[in-house]
């Protein structure tokens, strides 16, 4: 190693390769979402004229005028204890009895993923992941230095029958999934699959990350029952969920349901990261569960985005090219299409923004073996006379390139 003279500058420590970057094809998608008259299919955004502006408003006034001293002020890092009784009586409504002392609140469901990353694994542990899936899940998984194996999935979601011999092969520490109108595909894992998940993390050993930001937003029925309410698997599924898409995601509010262990080094783990969420927003989103019917505003914007995804499905078959698939969601936020043989979705990207509308390849949300003809739609974002437009601009796309 070569020393400078006594005194004489050095330059700094070399800065480490990034681990777990964002993949440039979703960052581009993203920054020409915010392009002017841009009709953007690409982030996954809540319909902002859907927030309830007034009621959060009233929330945090009240909030301030009777109890400032304690909501500015530093708090415990579990999380504010009116927020948590109340996330506790939702999820005991749902069906899944919870205490209030079994979840820790997080700054939104991304914490939850990075906390339970950093404090379960260590490097080189396996994490086995649906392909594809969350790609922000994976930078966590990246990040703790685990190793991360696909399995296959299809329409429904993993396959389980595939999933036997990779944890035979693996032996993972932990199984991530998003059960609910996943991201991005759509898809909804059928009942008999989770209980099969449920089996097969009890017999072999190892952790379920169940990732639900979206199971609040069925379009007919309730989502299927969680993997953690079968008592099968109660010890080793850690249920993560997110305020996020049921109030606002600027709020960055999460939650973590984990047995205690697992629960106490998370809490850990985030005194370290950031002592605790904001006591203010905490405060103010408990006030506003109490105040407000929040099953009345999701019913709402069910009935919305159900109008959207349908405008969304109506205008397909003229937009993309014969031979396209696409996948008709239950809930959610996301259209996975498929363009016929010989076309690629990142290389057409280009020409859409040219017709002023955007969305995200899907290649990027693969661990392995990119399909690069796949596309993520999403129709939370404009009204059904924007996506039609929206629509109609990729159809030119189309008919300029005359791919293949
Ligand atoms: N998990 C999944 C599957 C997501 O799609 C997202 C964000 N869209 C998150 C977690 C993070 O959500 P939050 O806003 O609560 O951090």
């Amino acid at each position: 190693m070569t020393r400078g003279p006594e005194g004489a500058v050095v330059p700094p420590p070399a800065v480490p390769a990034g681990r777990g970057a964002v993949s440039s094809v979703i960052r581009e998608s993203l920054a020409y979402s915010a392009r002017e008259n841009m009709v953007s299919f690409a982030g996954g955004l809540p319909a902002p004229e859907l927030f309830d502006a007034d009621g959060i408003r009233a929330s945090y006034d009240r909030v301030l005028s009777r109890a400032a001293g304690r909501v500015l002020q530093y708090s415990t890092t579990d999380g504010d204890p009116d927020l948590r009784t109340a996330l506790a009586e939702r999820l005991t409504g749902r069906g899944l009895p919870a205490e209030p002392g079994s979840l820790l609140v997080t700054s939104g469901a991304q914490q939850a993923l990075w906390l339970l990353a950093g404090t379960l694994l260590e490097p080189g542990d396996v994490v086995i992941v649906e392909n594809p899936t969350y790609l922000a899940a994976l930078q966590c998984f990246q990040h703790a230095g685990a190793k991360v194996v696909a399995a296959p999935t299809d329409r429904h979601g993993i396959v389980v029958e595939a999933l036997d011999d990779l944890v035979t092969r693996h032996q993972p520490k932990l199984l991530y999934l998003v059960p609910n109108f996943q991201n991005p595909t759509g898809h909804t894992l059928p009942v008999g699959r989770r209980q099969e998940l449920a089996r097969l993390a009890a017999t072999r050993g190892f952790w379920i990350v169940e990732d639900d930001p979206y199971g609040e937003l069925s379009f007919h029925r309730s989502a299927p029952d969680w993997i953690r309410m079968d008592p099968v698997a109660a010890d080793r599924v850690l249920l993560v969920g997110s305020l996020s898409k049921v109030i606002a995601p600027g709020l960055r509010l999460g939650w973590l349901l984990a047995p205690e262990p697992v629960r106490d080094l998370c809490v850990r783990a985030k005194q370290a990261l950031d002592l605790h969420t904001s006591a203010v927003d905490q405060a103010a989103v408990a006030d506003y569960l109490a105040n407000n019917d929040l099953d009345a505003h999701l019913k709402r914007v069910r009935a919305e985005y159900l109008r959207r995804c349908t405008s969304l499905l109506a205008g397909l078959p003229d937009a993309l090219p014969a031979g396209s698939t696409w996948n008709v969601p239950e809930g959610g936020m996301f259209v996975w299409a498929r363009l016929p043989a010989g076309h690629d979705a990142v290389a057409l990207l280009p020409h859409t923004v040219e017709q002023g509308v955007v969305y995200v390849p899907g290649a990027p949300f693969f661990a392995t073996d990119a399909d690069p003809r796949t596309m993520r739609l999403s129709f939370t974002t404009h009204e059904p006379d924007v996506i039609t437009e929206g629509l109609a601009r990729m159809a030119r796309a189309f008919d300029q390139i005359q791919q293949p």
